[in-house]
């Protein structure tokens, strides 16, 4: 079985989907491994690093023509579907509840169609596989430093000849992946560092990495399911940002991550409470999306500057901007799902299978995924609030 790596295409991009170190394990197991020329170059890895490793380095349309599973980090774009074949796989982060309709463009087409961020988060054996998680942990460990590049002062407590600097107040808004890495990273930089979540769970795990959490006195379990967050209320919402304002003032930096699953990033920063922070302040809202993020003003992938002298930088594609780092993550989940689909050398598509029943979305002319295939039904009534998750 072919197994072959493309470029990214997606503008400003810059990892792949698998790093010569990983070749080895495909190629031990039998598969034969294609790269496309040049297509490690934005992480730093060399056409000549993937052959030294094993693998083949081809042009354009010849992996198209002889690929039989294809490896992205994201999901083929137009030019890139228009080239795909029945019978074969592509394997990505295919964010098929942001786009469906690209899910019943390969069923049609009858490519099968695997999307790590289908992945059953909470089942152990399938945590070496989480994309999300991996994607996650740079996304929050960069964030952290754009932060601190955009901050006039400095993160740690500073005693030097001429002065002392006090630790910089740091607060991370949501605490799943990417803002626990957050707080570690910030920790690491010296900053005073507090966390909070809708979750209960997770004041374990804030204080466990010494930082403190803000217990609200409005607050409610939103434990969703998964280990996921609910969305909260209208009211629950209101209380939130009313009492999270205050705290959000007595902080220099904000770093916010809140997301629920298939709904809108929730607003937790509010015009107001951007008004109530001191000049020089920063705020990077990674929830930032063209829907609306975490931050009321934020815009994905640019810097904002209110009149108050508040910084709001609006992330985007953080984990692309630590490509190789990124990379190798990346590089060890796929290769571990694909494996995990692997049997004597060919692909075995079982949607019996808790792992495959959750990141196979198209097979056999089908959207064979319930929640995609949901959403290609006739479209609900307008207004019900419903959206897509963002991806990562
Ligand atoms: P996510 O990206 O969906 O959301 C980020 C955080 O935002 C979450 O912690 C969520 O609770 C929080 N949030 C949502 N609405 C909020 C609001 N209104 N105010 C404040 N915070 C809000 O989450 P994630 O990082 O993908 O993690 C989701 C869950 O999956 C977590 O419970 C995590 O521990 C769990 N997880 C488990 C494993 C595992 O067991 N192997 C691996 C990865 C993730």
């Amino acid at each position: 079985m072919k197994v072959a790596v493309v470029k990214e295409s997606a503008p400003g991009e810059r990892r792949v989907a698998l790093v010569p170190e990983t070749v080895p394990r495909l190629t031990q197991a039998g598969l034969e491994v294609l790269v496309e020329q040049g297509a490690g170059d934005g992480a730093w890895f060399s056409d000549s690093a993937y052959s030294e490793a094993g693998a083949s380095i081809v042009k354009t349309d010849d992996l198209y023509a002889t690929a039989d599973v294809i490896l992205m980090v994201t999901r083929p774009d137009e030019i890139q579907a228009g080239k795909l074949r029945a019978g074969q796989t592509v394997v990505g982060m295919l964010s098929p509840l942001i786009d469906p309709a690209l899910a019943a463009t390969l069923a049609g087409k009858h490519v099968t169609a695997v999307s790590l961020d289908g992945l059953p988060r909470t089942l152990s054996r399938a945590q070496g596989m989480d994309a999300l998680t991996s994607q996650a942990n740079v996304a929050g460990y960069k964030a952290v430093l754009l932060a601190a590049t955009g901050y006039g002062r400095f993160f740690p407590l500073l005693i030097t000849a001429a002065g002392t600097a006090r630790p910089a107040k740091l607060l991370v808004l949501g605490t799943g992946v990417a803002g626990l890495q957050a707080i570690g990273t910030a920790r690491r930089l010296g900053a005073q560092v507090s966390g909070y979540d809708v979750r209960p769970a997770s004041k374990g795990e804030v204080e466990s990495l010494g930082a403190t959490f803000i217990q609200l006195t409005s607050a409610v379990s939103a434990a969703g399911e998964g280990g996921y967050a609910r969305e909260l209320t209208a009211d629950e919402r209101q209380a939130q940002q009313e009492e999270l304002s205050a705290h959000i003032a007595r902080h220099d930096v904000v770093i916010t991550t809140a997301q629920v699953p298939g709904r809108r990033p929730p607003l937790l920063i509010t015009e107001d409470a951007v008004k109530a922070m001191a000049a020089g302040s920063v705020i990077v809202d990674m929830g930032a999306s063209p829907l609306g993020g975490n931050v009321a003003g934020s815009v994905p992938g640019e810097t904002v500057v209110t009149e108050n002298g508040v910084t709001i930088l609006g992330a985007q594609n953080l984990p692309s901007t630590v490509p190789t780092a990124a990379s190798n993550a990346y590089s060890r989940n796929i290769s571990a799902l694909l494996l995990h689909m692997v049997a004597d050398g060919e692909l075995k598509i079982d949607t019996g299978d808790e792992i495959q029943a959750g990141v196979v979305v198209a097979h056999a002319g089908q959207v064979v995924h319930p929640a995609v295939a949901k959403l290609l039904q006739p479209a609900p009534t307008e207004g019900d609030g419903d959206v897509d998750r963002p991806g990562n």
